[in-house]
Formats: C-alpha cells, sequence, structure tokens
C-alpha cells in the first residue's frame, strides 16, 4: 500500500506491444536486506528515500510486493550473442514492473534483475548473486557520474538465500532504471516473430518515447533509424574517451535510448591498448576495447534489417536508403570522439594526426590511459615531471608535447582547467572494485560504500584519495571477469 504512494506507475509498453512481453510474477524472497540504495535516483523518481526502506518499499524492490493495479511482465528479445543469432532470449531473469515519469518528464523503466525465473529463462536459474549486482550498481553510478548515459541502480537487495555459481553465494536483486529496455534485440525479436507490422508498432513506439523528432520527418522510420545510429555514435565515442570496454556488446545489449546497458563483463582499461579484452568467454577479442565502434556499426546494421519494409516498399531503395544511414556512423563516430579527444588535450579543435600519435606512443610504452590524460594538465601549470614520469622513455613524449603545445589556445590556464573536467582522477579501478565486492560478499558494505562516494565525483581530486587512483600494482594477476 505504501509502495502505491512512493510511486506512480504506469505500463505503456504492456499495453501497446502485448506481443513483446509476458506477465509474469517475481519468486519471494525469504529474507530482503537493502543494501544499498541511490538516494538521489528515487528522489528523482518521485519518491522519498525512507519510504523505499520500509518493508513495503523493500518489497517493492524485489518485486514481491508490487501495488495494486501493476502487473510486472518479462520482456521478449531475440539478439546476435557473439555474431550467432538466437530467436528467443528475453528477460530470463528480470522483470519490467512498470513505467515512472521522474521529476523532469522523463519516462523511466523500473526494472528488476535476479527476481526468479521467466518463461526465457531456459536452463538459467533466475537469480544473480550480490557481487554482479552490486557490480552492475557501481558501474552505472560510476558511467552517470562521468556524464556518459547509462541505466542506473536504484537498490540492490540480498534475498537472504544462496545462489550456485562457481561456489555458493549470496542472492541479491538489482532494481534497474532505464529510458526504456528497448534494445535492437527487440526489434528483431519483433520482424522475426510478428513481421513488419509489428515492427511498424514497436517503431512507433521507440519513435514517440525516444526520438518524437523522427514523427515529423518525411520517413519517420528512416529517420528513426539515423538517429538510433547518432546516439549509439556518441555512446560508443564516450566509452572510448574513458578506456571503457563492455564486453558484451550483442544485439540484445544495445539499446533504442543510446544509454549503456548490462553491466557484466565490462571493466576499465588501465594502460593503453585496443586489444584490451576482459571477459573470460570473449576468446576471439571481438569485443576488444578497439573493435567496440565497429562492432556497434555492425549491430545498427542488423537493426536496419528489421526496418527494410518501413522504409520503403520498393526493397532496393530501402536497401540504399538504409545502408547510407548505417554508414554514417563512421562519420558520426569520428566526429563525436575527435571533439571528445579535442577536449581532453585542452585544444579548440582535434587534431588526427597528433591523436594517433599519441595513442600509438600510449600503447607502445603500456601508458596508463587514465592517469596519462589526468596529468596532462599538469604540464601546462609548468609541471612536467608528473606526466613524463608515465613514460619509460620520456623523450619521445617531449616531442610529442612540443607539436601538442604549439596548438593549444594562448590561455593555458583556462586550457589546463577545463582539461580537468573531462579527464577523470577517479575510475573504478579493477582491483577495488573486485576488492569492494568481495568485502560485499563476505557481509562488508564499507569498502563498497567508500567506492561509490569516490566515483560520484571523478573529476575532483581530494587528499587521501591516492589510493583510489592507481591502477592493479605492477605483477598482479590480469583482470578477468565473468559474466
Ligand atoms: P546477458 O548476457 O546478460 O545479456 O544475458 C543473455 C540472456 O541470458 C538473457 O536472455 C538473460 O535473461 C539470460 N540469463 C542470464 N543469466 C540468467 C539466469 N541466471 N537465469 C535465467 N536467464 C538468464
Ligand atoms: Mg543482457
Ligand atoms: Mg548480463
Amino acid at each position: 500500500v505504501a509502495a502505491r504512494v512512493l510511486f506512480e506507475f504506469d505500463d505503456s509498453f504492456a499495453r501497446e506491444l502485448p506481443g513483446l512481453c509476458v506477465p509474469w510474477t517475481a519468486a519471494p524472497v525469504p529474507a530482503p536486506e537493502l543494501l544499498v540504495l541511490n538516494e538521489e535516483l528515487a528522489m528523482e523518481l518521485g519518491s522519498g528515500p525512507d519510504a523505499l526502506r520500509e518493508p513495503a518499499g523493500v518489497a517493492l524492490l524485489v518485486g514481491s510486493g508490487v501495488p495494486d493495479g501493476v502487473s510486472p511482465v518479462a520482456q521478449a528479445y531475440a539478439g546476435h550473442q557473439f555474431g550467432s543469432y538466437v530467436p528467443r532470449l528475453g528477460d530470463g531473469r528480470a522483470l519490467l514492473i512498470g513505467e515512472l515519469v521522474d521529476s523532469r518528464g522523463q519516462r523511466r523503466d523500473l526494472h528488476l534483475k535476479g527476481s526468479g525465473r521467466t518463461p526465457f529463462a531456459r536452463g538459467g536459474d533466475g537469480k544473480a548473486a550480490v557481487g554482479p549486482m552490486l557490480r552492475e550498481y557501481l558501474m552505472g553510478e560510476a558511467m552517470h557520474a562521468l556524464g556518459i548515459p547509462t541505466t542506473r541502480g536504484l537498490a540492490v537487495v540480498a534475498t537472504g538465500e544462496e545462489v550456485v555459481r562457481e561456489r555458493r553465494l549470496p542472492g541479491a536483486v538489482l532494481a534497474r532504471v532505464a529510458a526504456s529496455h528497448l534494445r535492437v534485440g527487440t526489434f528483431q525479436y519483433a520482424a522475426a516473430s510478428g513481421g513488419p507490422a509489428l515492427v511498424q508498432k514497436l517503431a512507433d513506439y521507440a519513435i514517440a518515447r525516444h526520438h518524437p523528432e523522427a514523427a515529423g520527418a518525411q520517413n519517420p522510420y528512416l529517420e528513426l533509424y539515423r538517429r538510433v545510429v547518432d546516439v549509439q555514435a556518441a555512446l560508443v565515442a564516450r566509452w572510448m574517451l574513458v578506456g571503457f570496454v563492455h564486453g558484451v556488446m550483442n544485439t540484445d545489449n544495445m539499446t533504442i535510448s543510446g544509454e549503456t546497458i548490462d553491466y557484466g563483463p565490462c571493466a576499465f582499461m588501465d594502460a593503453f591498448s585496443p586489444a584490451t579484452v576482459f571477459s573470460s568467454i570473449d576468446h576471439g577479442g571481438r569485443y576488444a576495447f578497439g573493435n567496440q565502434p565497429r562492432i556497434a556499426q555492425w549491430n545498427l546494421a542488423r537493426l536496419g534489417e528489421t526496418l527494410l519494409p518501413l522504409i520503403d516498399e520498393s526493397t532496393d531503395a530501402a536497401v540504399e536508403a538504409a545502408t547510407d544511414a548505417v554508414n554514417s556512423f563512421a562519420e558520426r563516430y569520428d566526429r563525436y570522439a575527435a571533439d571528445g579527444m579535442a577536449a581532453k588535450l585542452g585544444l579548440d579543435a582535434a587534431d588526427g594526426q597528433l591523436t594517433q600519435d599519441l595513442l600509438a606512443l600510449l600503447n607502445a610504452q603500456q601508458v596508463d590511459f587514465t592517469r596519462f590524460f589526468r596529468a596532462l594538465s599538469s604540464h601546462l601549470r609548468a609541471r612536467p615531471e608528473p606526466v613524463r614520469a608515465l613514460f619509460a622513455e620520456p623523450e619521445a613524449f617531449d616531442a610529442w608535447a612540443g607539436r601538442w603545445q604549439a596548438l593549444l589556445p594562448p590561455d593555458r590556464a583556462a586550457a589546463a582547467a577545463s582539461m580537468d573536467r573531462v579527464n577523470p582522477a577517479y575510475i573504478p579501478r579493477n582491483h577495488r572494485v573486485e576488492e569492494a565486492l568481495a568485502a560485499a560478499t563476505d557481509g562488508d558494505m564499507g569498502p563498497f560504500v567508500r567506492l561509490v562516494e569516490v566515483l560520484a565525483r571523478p573529476f575532483v581530486e581530494r587528499p587521501g584519495l591516492e589510493g583510489y587512483r592507481e591502477p592493479a600494482p605492477m605483477g598482479s594477476v590480469p583482470h578477468v571477469t565473468y559474466c
């Protein structure tokens, strides 16, 4: 009952697209215990955090107590996983509780992960462990603080149940908030299961919810496609500018809204290398750091295929228009990446050769990506040593720095300050994340809470936090992620 006061839910997705979801109920949770609550996000969604801490609030956050009239659904989607098409994936262990309109008037999904088996569970147990759910919460908050579009964790609730993975682990449910859960894979499922009529309903829904300007275009579906290409080009450029490796860029993990989704095996790169892979299952390096833009474009081509019948009744004309749109990804991506790199370097405009030479240098000398950019501004404050010290052979850097300095605007202090606003001091360092999750799994939330606090203000250097800035010590075991 309290939950009804907490939130006013709507169910536009389930109402308008019943063919793309199944009404379903969350599994009972024996002993729910709230591990973390995102108070800022709760307020944004129109609820006092105190109400969410009460039993009725916690029951909503695990799905065992939803308000009257709210009926959660498991959403259907298909997807290319590592390049192979799977016609029926869907929410195997997740539920869409409903939609909320936030304080800025934006419609957002409240969704649970780890809430029990659904008709899409296949062989899975429908559950999730505390570590990976806290990991998704933490990575999402870190990305949000970096200004990168992302789904966000509202809460993680321990269930009091054990889940069986490589060992027995405490179970948890993540409550997640997203602009929507429409994915490239949702369109693939609609195309395969309902044909162009269902894709059209889905596309109309996506236009109204995410890209309303497309409705007035001469060809709204082509315009929708262009806009998704654009938001994804912008998103992946943002990832590349902070060294983020998503790790599982399957088409079911790519949104129509342009938000980052599904923090499974993701991690931030330390030393710059395009070949960086963390996921234990990505043997071929398909989703390596440097491959991300081209994989995004490949995924968008799969989206385009589903839209062809809507774009033009002549297949040739539709293919030509969609091909042009997907090919524009490269240009759009290059522009976003170049603008972002210019900002990182304190320049008014990017210089392609300068960037390329810098990245080659970082790669050759295995320089930490985040530390390099953060330290670079000190060069403009007459302290070149912190950045030079990151290079085993600083002479090569000096030569590059001379070229860079020649391109800088005259106000060096302003350039340095603006660099510090886009080059984070703090990112989720892998060993710090692991340490926090291991402690949380053993019942100590302290390190997790502190890490979330540090990452909430990534651009503001604070005394005493040096230990959060450094990569794992040389010689430690390479970081591996499991999803
Ligand atoms: P992901 O790799 O996280 O994008 O998940 C791919 C698919 O596997 C989705 O359909 C998930 O719902 C499903 N899935 C992952 N873990 C489980 C689980 N423990 N139980 C049921 N389904 C799962
Ligand atoms: Mg997924
Ligand atoms: Mg996942």
